[in-house]
Formats: structure tokens, C-alpha cells, sequence
């Protein structure tokens, strides 16, 4: 039978009405095979994530100190999940073991992982699933890189006679059997792992939104959901602060060609967005617009350099690059004109090391002019769409100069999938404005 691997953030399983919403979503569908599940996170916007709770417990374990109270608390939140479902589970072994080695060892990545291992355990015992451990299946060598071709083999093995089970999500084990976990919000890793795995027909990563949107809910009012989008779109829009997911997990399923569907627990009939390769044919796509999306990142700088006969000093870019590099500060956008060449960067990265980058530059290159200019913000307009469509470009410009906003910077990328305009920071939600109505609005 084919299957559906389908992974749970922590706002789907924050208590047990949303443990119940969980379990009907899974039911409702026979081949959601395989629950990949996170830890407890936020009931309330000023609630705390178990993981959280479980760093704390580390961290005060780590300095010798009593930790008792804080860990009674994630007791009480799993214990309180247990009973209000009436599931025939006791964890008091599991929590009694937790404690003593975070005293003995207080393991950070151990300690937060536990967090998804007790959550598996509750959501296997509820659904009747299968429990498998994720430290005997995702594996990581020594430094901490995952090893995706033994995991594979091990998940493959591992379910050969199972039908239906829960594999918690965010940590593994090394191969010396040290428990290890993926960076922050990284059980939509292990969902994708596992979706590669089990040859999966879909990856559906259920979480508290129905799906990307077009633009910042903060900057435009209640902006429409992006439903189809390609990995590669969703990097160049991800790139640009726009994040649901977490960046790792577009891997292993895009080169085993699973899409990923990105679905709201709170609103099961909402359709969510869907990942999908680049090569998708969108022949039969409905209500897609020009432009797929729009995002949009403060705090760069741009270095802007003047020498006349720049353009035939050969070697000029690389002495620039060459300073920027040997002071760790990497480039995001580069545009140069015939005596004229403006660097972006991270406006952080580049402050501690301004002046010394300034020196060098005058030195190496020996320019007629050159100054920093801060407070600068980047957006992405962001279409697969836009490379068949004439005029597009022309739009976005139209839309910017008739809200009498300057463009400081305008960079094509080569596959025509987007196009990054800088300009001060003060006017960078109103130039997202401007352009979701440009191409949303006025195409609806
Ligand atoms: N629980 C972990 C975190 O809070 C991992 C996850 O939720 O994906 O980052």
C-alpha cells in the first residue's frame, strides 16, 4: 500500500484537544502510515515549549543545581495529555530515567530530545501505533552529519513488518550510540527522512497555518495562501526570511521527488500549499498569479565603490571579494555599471569588521570613492511564472514609482525566477504593498 508520512508540530500536539484533532486527521485518511510527531510546544502565546523546559533542566543539571521543579512541570504536562485522553500509558520509568542521567550526564542534545521521545510514546499508545525509536534509526557520524544513506537502509529495514507507527522527530543517535538532534524546529527533517524512507507518496507537514503566503501577514492584511510552489521558489523566498519550514527538510525529499504538503491541523479542510519539483508540470495549475510571492528582509548595507576604468582593471572584483573574505563577511548581491560597483552584505556580519574592511579596500583597490550605506532592506518577488510573461518587471517598477519609492538596487537572477530590488528600510512594507496589489489583487 502506499503511504503518507505525516509530521506534527508542537502546536498540534500542545494538549490533548489538539492530540484528538491530530488522531482524526490520521484516522480520517488509511495511508497516513507513518506519524513523525514534535514535542509539546506553546498552548498560549506566553506558554513554554517542553523543549525549552527540557534546555532549562539541562542547563541547571549542567551547573549542579536542583532542577526538580521545572522537571515536575513537563511530568505534569504529559501526564495531564495522558489523562485527559484516557490512554493506558505510565511514563514514571521513562521520566525516572530522564532524571537521573541529566544528572549524571547533563547532555544538552539528550536532554531536548526527550521532549519528542515521551510525545511518541503518548501519541503511539493513543493511535495504536507502533512506536519506533529514532535513536536506533536516524544516524549521525561523530561530527554530528547525518548519514542519510544508513538511516534509509536502517528505516527501511526497521518497517518492514510494520503497518502503521510513530517515529518521533528532531534527534537520532551517533554511530558510538550518543543521542544527537537537528538544529531548532528540526522534526521536519526527520519527516522528510522518513518520506524518502518509506517511498512516500506525499510528505504532509502539518503545523498551525494553512500554508505559505503570498507576503507577510504583518505587512499585507490577510494575504492569500500560496498553493502550488517549487522548492526552488520556496528557497529563494526562504532565503528571504520567509520560513515554515525548516530549510534542511527540503532535501531529502526533493531528490526522491515527494512533495511536501503544507496543512493546518486547526483547518483540516483547508487544502494548505504544496512543494513540488521544479519540473512539475503546472499545465493544469488554477489560480496561480504572475508572481508567487514576495518577501522581504531588513538590516543590509551596501558597500558602493567608484573607479573610473574599473570595468578593464582585470582582478578588480576578485581584490574586493578577496577582503571581504578574509574577514568573513559573505556577499549577497553584486551589481557593478561601467566605473561604478555596489556590494550588499549582511549589515551585522559586516559592523564589527567596517573599519578594518575599509582600510584594506582603499589599499587593495585604490578606489576614487567609497562608502558604506546602511539601513537598507532586499525583496524578493519571487515567480516561476515570470519568466513566460512579459511586462512583469515593468509592473513591479510601476507599482514602486507611482508609491514614489527609490530603488537603490535591482538584481535579475539568471534562471528568471526572481527579481531582488533594494531600498531603504523605511519603505520596504509599503513597497510589499504596492506589489501584492499590483499583481494579487488587481489579478483576482
Ligand atoms: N521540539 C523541537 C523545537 O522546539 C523540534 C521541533 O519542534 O521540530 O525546536
Amino acid at each position: 500500500m502506499s503511504s503518507k508520512v505525516v509530521k506534527f508540530g508542537g502546536s498540534s500536539l500542545a494538549d490533548a484537544n489538539q492530540f484528538r484533532k491530530v488522531a482524526a486527521i490520521i484516522k480520517a485518511d488509511k495511508q497516513r502510515r507513518f506519524v513523525v510527531p514534535s514535542a509539546p510546544g506553546k498552548r498560549f502565546s506566553d506558554d513554554v515549549k517542553i523543549t525549552d523546559m527540557l534546555y532549562k533542566c539541562c542547563e541547571l543539571a549542567g551547573s549542579g543545581l536542583n532542577f526538580d521543579k521545572e522537571f515536575e512541570i513537563i511530568k505534569q504536562r504529559y501526564n495531564g495529555i495522558i489523562s485527559d485522553l484516557d490512554i493506558k500509558i505510565d511514563l514514571d520509568a521513562e521520566f525516572a530515567a530522564i532524571r537521573t542521567e541529566l544528572k549524571a550526564r547533563p547532555a544538552k542534545d539528550f536532554a531536548a530530545s526527550r521532549g519528542e521521545f515521551l510525545n511518541g510514546k503518548v501519541l503511539a499508545a493513543y493511535l495504536g501505533f507502533e512506536f519506533i525509536d529514532a535513536a536506533d534509526v536516524i544516524t549521525f557520524d561523530t561530527n554530528g552529519s547525518l548519514l542519510l544513506d544508513i538511516t534509509v537502509k536502517k528505516i527501511r529495514e526497521r518497517i518492514k513488518t510494520v503497518e502503521c507507527a510513530v517515529i518521533p522527530g528532531f534527534y537520532g543517535s551517533t554511530t558510538e550510540g550518543i543521542v544527537k538532534t537537528f538544529s531548532r524546529g528540526g522534526s521536519d527533517v526527520t519527516g522528510s527522512i522518513v518520506a524518502n524512507a518509506v517511498n512516500a507518496s506525499i510528505y504532509e507537514n502539518w503545523t498551525d497555518v494553512s500554508g505559505f503566503l503570498v507576503a507577510d501577514p504583518r505587512v499585507v492584511e490577510n494575504p492569500d495562501v500560496i498553493s502550488f510552489i517549487t522548492y526552488k521558489e520556496l528557497r529563494e523566498l526562504s532565503y528571504m526570511g520567509a520560513t515554515v519550514l525548516h530549510e534542511d527538510a527540503i532535501f531529502p525529499v526533493r531528490s526522491a521527488g515527494i512533495p511536501i504538503n503544507i496543512r493546518n491541523t486547526n483547518r483540516p479542510d483547508d487544502a494548505g500549499t504544496m512543494i513540488v519539483s521544479d519540473d512539475h508540470d503546472f499545465n493544469d495549475d488554477t489560480a496561480t498569479y504572475t508572481i508567487t510571492g514576495i518577501a522581504g528582509s531588513k538590516g543590509f548595507s551596501t558597500i558602493n565603490i567608484e573607479k573610473a576604468m574599473m570595468n578593464s582593471e582585470t582582478g578588480f572584483g576578485m581584490r574586493v571579494l578577496k577582503v571581504l573574505a578574509e574577514n568573513n563577511v559573505s556577499f549577497e548581491h553584486m551589481p557593478s555599471g561601467i566605473d561604478t560597483m555596489s556590494i550588499t552584505v549582511d549589515s551585522a556580519t559586516l559592523q564589527p569588521v567596517r573599519e578594518k574592511v575599509m582600510t584594506q579596500l582603499r589599499k587593495e583597490i585604490n578606489p576614487d570613492h567609497i562608502e558604506i550605506e546602511d539601513g537598507i532592506a532586499l525583496l524578493a518577488v519571487v515567480g516561476r511564472r515570470m519568466k513566460n510573461t512579459r511586462g512583469t518587471v515593468a509592473r513591479i517598477f510601476a507599482a514602486l514609482a507611482h508609491a514614489r519609492i527609490n530603488v537603490k538596487m535591482i538584481d535579475q537572477g539568471s534562471s528568471e525566477l526572481n527579481v531582488i530590488i533594494g531600498v531603504s528600510a523605511n519603505d520596504l512594507n509599503e513597497a510589499i504593498r504596492r506589489i501584492y496589489d499590483m499583481f494579487i489583487n488587481s489579478e483576482k
